[in-house]
């Protein structure tokens, strides 16, 4: 182990054992809940999480009742968090370890990576932090924090991928407490050595960082250049019948796979509103006329923005039969009453669409 690396598990882990943040998951060595507080944080504010991770407890409170539960009730206890495949990986690997490890997380990062939706960062995590095993874990906080210490200023050295940055964590969660030391590594990152404005006069490690040393805080890591998100523009149709409004259930495959979504129509470049015909197609109901709604909806997904285009249509009394069924058998459809949402809830997208057509 290298003298820097003992140094700065020296100046991390009192700061971090004094000022860390009073997280949920922090209040518990238990290897499920640090496991899903770990999916649930991938690309997801700590404070969204915090709403969320009791409750998703409280409903599937260890791996067999998550194991064994649908996975249209999986993704109501998930819904709001966004990003889907998250917790279908999660049901997933839960339904792994019930059956293939007899429902209790292994202690190994290795043996870990196994469980369907484990990567490296998050058994790193959790073998680190519920089984106290020096693994080490480098996500983009952690890559950040390494970069500006060493002052690395090559790009292709900073990402968290790098293998420097994997063997320098790995020797500082072995310099103490690996629960302790990979917590402190990610809490730095997250609340001083931030993205932007690093609070270096705070920092527990300023006397060992090269990047504070040659004034390079604000330049390490190198801005990311990022290609825009491809914007796909959709109708979303809100056909009603009888003061119902039809929803229908996504593919189990793309975006937003499972859920419930007002059925969504490629709007064409420049087309001003769906049709008549292309509702038709898309729901098997007949509409008369379509009304057009001016603000769109607008998601952002991790490649794709969906910029959603609100817009309504009373079925036609002619075709009762077709409105009762929905869409001929192609999709699992639902007509839902104002303030009504089916078993297992909506995303938060569809409940934005609702209530933009006064749903
Ligand atoms: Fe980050 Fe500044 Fe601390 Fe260096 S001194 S690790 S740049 S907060």
């Amino acid at each position: 182990m290298s003298e820097f690396a003992r140094r700065v598990a020296n100046g991390l882990g009192p700061w971090f054992l004094q000022h860390q943040r009073d997280l949920s998951w922090r209040r518990t060595r238990d290897p499920y809940a640090i496991w899903v507080s770990e999916i649930m944080l991938q690309q997801t504010r700590v404070e969204t999480v915090e709403s969320y991770f009791e409750g998703f407890l409280r409903r599937f409170p260890d791996v067999g009742s998550l194991a064994a539960a649908d996975e249209s009730q999986v993704l109501a206890a998930w819904s709001g968090l966004g990003y889907y495949r998250r917790a279908r990986l999660l049901h997933a690997g839960a339904k792994y370890v019930a059956s293939e490890l007899g429902g209790a997380l292994p202690d190994s990062a290795e043996k870990l990576r196994k469980i369907p939706g484990v990567g490296k960062y998050t058994a790193g995590a959790i073998a680190s932090i519920a089984f106290e095993r020096p693994s080490a874990l480098v996500d983009g906080n952690v890559a950040r924090v390494l970069s500006r210490l060493q002052a690395i200023e090559d790009p292709k050295l900073q990402d968290a991928g790098a293998a420097g940055h994997w063997t320098l964590a790995q020797q500082i969660v072995e310099a103490g407490s690996p629960r302790v030391l990979a917590q402190a590594l990610m809490e730095l990152g997250a609340t001083v050595c931030t993205p932007v404005q690093p609070k270096c006069l705070v920092c527990p490690v300023r006397s060992e960082c090269a990047a504070h040393r040659k004034g390079l805080q604000d330049v390490i890591p190198a801005p990311k250049k990022r290609a825009p998100s491809p914007r796909q523009d959709l109708w979303a149709v809100a056909v009603r019948h009888r003061g119902r409004v039809l929803i229908e259930r996504r593919p189990s495959e793309g975006l937003l796979a499972g859920m419930w979504c007002l059925p969504l129509i490629e709007r064409a470049e420049g087309g001003e509103r769906a049709t008549p015909a292309e509702v038709a197609a898309a729901t098997g109901v007949t509409v008369q006329a379509i009304e057009t709604f001016a603000e769109p909806v607008k998601h952002v997904f991790t490649h794709r923005v969906w910029v959603m285009w609100p817009c309504r249509g009373e079925a036609d009394p002619a075709a009762e039969m077709a409105q009762e069924t929905g869409r001929k058998g192609q999709a699992e459809t639902l007509w839902i009453a104002p303030g009504e949402r089916p078993v297992g809830g909506i995303p938060r997208l569809t409940e934005k669409l609702l209530e933009r057509i006064g749903y």
